[in-house]
C-alpha cells in the first residue's frame, strides 16, 4: 500500500508558471503555505511589493496535507503551556491565536469560502484515567483564563466516542478546514491584492540575507530588501542555523469513502495523537500514531509508512466502528522545535532575513498569524513578539 495524492489536493488544479529570469521587488517570500500566503496578503494590503516562490504548488506542503483543525493555541495543551511557558505568556499566546482564529473565520466569509472554514467545535477526548484528569485540568485552565471550554461527561459524548472515551473538553470556537480550498483562496486573495506567486519554483539553499545577494532558483532570481523563509518543515535546510532547533518530521493522514453521519465536531483523542473530522460528504479524514513512528518520523521526505496508515485504519474500525475503505493515504512534513513553539521574525544579526517555522504540528492558526506578524513588522508596525527567532 503506497501513498496517494492527498484527499484535499485531489482536485483539478492549474499551477501558475514558474519564475523565469530576474525580478526585483520589496519582499521575497519562500513557501506558499499558511504563513507565506498570509504574509503575502498582508504585505500586498500594506502596498508593499511581494513575490512568493513555491517549490511545488500553493498549499502543496503541510498546509494542504494536514488534518484541517483550525485550533486556537499552540502545540502544547493550554494547561501544559502554562507550566512550560508561564501563565502570563501562555495566556497571551492563546489570546492572540484565539483572535487570529476569528480573523480566519471573518476572512473566509469575506472571500466567499466559508464552506472551507466551518466553526464546528472540537472534542478533546480522554481514553485513559490519567488523560481524563488532564482533560479536566485543561478545561479548567482555559476557563480560568477566560476562554470558552466545557467538560462533556461520558454519558453526553456522541455515541461513536463512548466506546473508548471517558470524558472530553469541548472548545466550541475551534473549526474544520478544507485546507487546500482555504489556502488556495488565500493565495487568490493575495494575488488580487497585488502579490505575485510563482509555482514549481524551487529556491536554492541556503538562503542568504538580502545584502549578500539575490534569492536563486533554477531559472531565475529575486532581488528584494526583505526575504521571508516561510517553510516550516524545510527551515533547517533553507536556513541551516535553525537545524539544531527545528527538526523536519513527517505526519500521516488517511481519508475513507463516505459513511453515514457519525460525528459533527473535530475529535482529538489520546493526547491528540489521533485526530479526525467527518466531512459534509461523509468521508472521515483521520491522522495519528506519530508516537509509534519512532525515529523514522524525523525525515524531510513525505513518503509515508504503510504501517502507520494501516494502524489508523484499524483505529477507525476498532474504536469508532468505521468499517470503510481507505481511498487516500498520504504524509506531510512539518518542523518540530525543541520547546514546541515556532520561531517567527527577523533572524538576529541577519538584516532583512525573516523566518517562520517549528510549529510542531499545529500551524493553521499560528502560521497564519506568524505570516501576518512578519508582514506588519516589515511595514513598520510590529506587534509584541510572541515567538522570538533568536532564542
Ligand atoms: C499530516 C499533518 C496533519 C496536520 N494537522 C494539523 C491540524 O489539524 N491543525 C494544524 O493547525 N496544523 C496541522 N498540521 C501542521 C500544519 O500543517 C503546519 O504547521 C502548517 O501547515 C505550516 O505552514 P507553513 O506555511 O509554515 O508551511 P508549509 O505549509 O509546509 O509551506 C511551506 C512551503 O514551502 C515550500 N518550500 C520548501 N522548500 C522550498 C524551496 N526550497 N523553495 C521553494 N519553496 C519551498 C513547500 O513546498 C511548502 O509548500 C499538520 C501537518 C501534517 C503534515
Amino acid at each position: 500500500m503506497s501513498g496517494t495524492v492527498p484527499y484535499w489536493l485531489d482536485e483539478p488544479y492549474e499551477p501558475r508558471p514558474p519564475l523565469q529570469g530576474e525580478l526585483e521587488t520589496d519582499v521575497c517570500v519562500i513557501g506558499a503555505g499558511t504563513c507565506g500566503l498570509s504574509c503575502a496578503l498582508q504585505l500586498a494590503r500594506h502596498g508593499i511589493g511581494v513575490a512568493v516562490l513555491e517549490r511545488g504548488t500553493v498549499a502543496g506542503g503541510a498546509s494542504g496535507r494536514n488534518g484541517g483543525f483550525l485550533l486556537a493555541g499552540v502545540a502544547p495543551f493550554h494547561n501544559d503551556a502554562r507550566e512550560r511557558y508561564g501563565a502570563e505568556r501562555a495566556r497571551a499566546i492563546y489570546a492572540r491565536t484565539y483572535a487570529a482564529q476569528e480573523d480566519v473565520y471573518a476572512l473566509a466569509r469575506d472571500l466567499g469560502v466559508g464552506d472551507a472554514v466551518r466553526r464546528v467545535g472540537m472534542l478533546r477526548v480522554a481514553v485513559s484515567e490519567d488523560e481524563a484528569e488532564h482533560v479536566r485540568a485543561y478545561a479548567r485552565a482555559l476557563a480560568a483564563d477566560g476562554f470558552p471550554a466545557a467538560v462533556v461527561e461520558r454519558e453526553d459524548l456522541p455515541e461513536a466516542l463512548r466506546h473508548g472515551g471517558l470524558v472530553a473538553c469541548l472548545t466550541e470556537h475551534d473549526g474544520a478546514l478544507h485546507p487546500a480550498r482555504w489556502y488556495r483562496a488565500l493565495g487568490g486573495a493575495a494575488e488580487a491584492a497585488g502579490a505575485r506567486i510563482f509555482e514549481n519554483t524551487s529556491v536554492h539553499a541556503p538562503v542568504e540575507e538580502p545584502g549578500e545577494g539575490p534569492v536563486l532558483t533554477d531559472a531565475g532570481s529575486v532581488r528584494a530588501r526583505h526575504v521571508v523563509v516561510a517553510s516550516d518543515g524545510a527551515l533547517p535546510v533553507l536556513v541551516p542555523e535553525y537545524a539544531g532547533r527545528v527538526r523536519s518530521r513527517r505526519l500521516h493522514m488517511v481519508a475513507t469513502e463516505p459513511v453515514p453521519p457519525l460525528i459533527e465536531t473535530l475529535v482529538y483523542a489520546r493526547w491528540g495523537y489521533e485526530y479526525l473530522q467527518q466531512r459534509p460528504d461523509g468521508r472521515i479524514l483521520a491522522g495519528g500514531f506519530s508516537d509509534v513512528d519512532g525515529d523514522d518520523s524525523y525525515t524531510d521526505s513525505d513518503d509515508g509508512s504503510p504501517d502507520i496508515w494501516e494502524r489508523t485504519r484499524r483505529y477507525l474500525a476498532g474504536e469508532l466502528g468505521v468499517d470503510a475503505a481507505i481511498t487516500h493515504r498520504w504524509a506531510g512534513v512539518v518542523g518540530y522545535s525543541e520547546d514546541s513553539l515556532p520561531y517567527v521574525g527577523e533572524v538576529p544579526g541577519r538584516e532583512g532575513l525573516y523566518v517562520s517555522g517549528g510549529y510542531s504540528g499545529v500551524g493553521n492558526v499560528p502560521g497564519f498569524m506568524g505570516g501576518r506578524d512578519i508582514a506588519d513588522t516589515i511595514a513598520g508596525r510590529p506587534s509584541e513578539p510572541l515567538f522570538p527567532p533568536g532564542r
